[in-house]
């Protein structure tokens, strides 16, 4: 959001919060010059690394959710695909480098109420390889469906959905999962898709 103190990039003009003209919703914007600030979604890619039926996962030593584990991820940075940001992402916090062709679209899911599209493909890779810990993780590690710390998962409301991820290693059926996590479901911490996730 921005404050009240906020100007116009293109004019320095302040910006105000109305309706801009042939619009329908408040937006801030500029009176002088017409430019509009769209809070549009923001898109973040991760990466499943799968090998003998585990994950690998790191746990995150940045804000936000600091100390919860996550997989291997980020924002893209301008001028980058998903794939490059997935590699890149990947390689910094775990140290391991994978081909882009490598990567599967997996989840898309939307998280309006943190504004983000979350994009996860999966990789698959032989071994179980040794992570290499990046600056912003404190940890990195492989987990399995009986070990993964599900109540330390960095956001609850996706945790019922690790349990179709398993379910697709063990069925090596890796159907593209599509998933909407409302406000709702966001605070209840009980999202689950299509009925074959667990509680
Ligand atoms: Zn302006």
């Amino acid at each position: 959001m921005k404050g009240p103190g906020s100007y116009c990039k293109f004019c320095t003009h302040h910006l105000v919060w109305s309706v801009p003209a042939n619009d329908s919703v408040p937006r801030h914007h500029c009176p002088e010059c017409g430019h509009v600030e769209y809070e549009t979604p923001i898109p973040t890619v991760s990466t499943l690394l799968i090998a003998r039926g585990k994950i690998l996962f790191v746990r995150r030593a940045i804000p936000p959710y600091t100390g919860k584990w996550a997989p291997p991820g980020g924002y893209p940075e301008k001028g980058e695909s998903m794939r490059e940001a997935a590699v890149r992402e990947l390689r910094e916090e775990t140290g391991l480098v994978i081909p882009q062709s490598s990567l599967i679209p997996f989840f898309l899911s939307s998280i309006s109420p943190i504004n983000q599209y979350y994009i996860a493909f999966r990789s698959h890779v032989s071994d179980l390889l040794d992570p290499i810990c990046g600056p912003e993780v404190s940890a990195a590690a492989w987990f399995g469906r009986q070990d993964f710390p599900a109540e330390e998962y960095w956001l609850p409301a996706l945790t019922s959905i690790l349990s179709d991820v398993y379910d697709c290693i063990d069925s090596d059926h890796y159907p593209l999962h599509v998933a909407d996590v409302t406000e709702q479901l966001f605070e209840s911490n009980s999202f689950e898709i299509g009925g074959t996730g667990s509680s």
